[in-house]
């Protein structure tokens, strides 16, 4: 995707702060945190939004991002706790169409979010 400003950091096109890489995702650092620790995780694949890439990946594929998440997340929240958030569409707060998961640490989080 030529004009997805995920798919360029993944590429190399655009810088990030990459704090994680493997073969089938990369995660950075929040550009805007919203929290003392907070990274998205995105699959090396372009899918607009979670309910693409759930139709077009496997239980593994879609395992691994949150086993990432979950890994990131133990690395910055240690003991405290975590919060993992994936926004799809308008209703659900999305702002960048390539489908990645937020993991957020360091600070305690209300529930429900706004
Ligand atoms: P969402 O609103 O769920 O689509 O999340 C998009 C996230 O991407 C927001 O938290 C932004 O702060 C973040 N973001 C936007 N541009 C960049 C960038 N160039 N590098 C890192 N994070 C970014
Ligand atoms: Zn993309």
């Amino acid at each position: 995707m030529d004009d997805c400003l995920f798919c360029k950091i993944v590429n190399g096109a655009i810088p990030a702060e990459r704090v994680y890489e493997d073969e089938r995702a990369i995660a950075i650092r929040d550009v805007n945190p919203k929290a003392p620790a907070h990274v998205l995780v995105l699959p090396r694949t372009h899918e607009a939004t979670l309910s693409e890439y759930a139709a077009q990946h496997d239980n593994g594929d879609i395992g691994h991002l949150l086993r990432v998440a979950a890994e990131l997340g133990k690395r910055y929240g240690e003991e405290r706790g975590f919060r993992v958030a994936v926004n799809e569409g308008g209703d659900g707060g999305q702002t960048v169409y390539h489908v990645h998961l937020h993991v957020l640490a360091g600070r305690p989080f209300t529930w429900p979010p706004g």
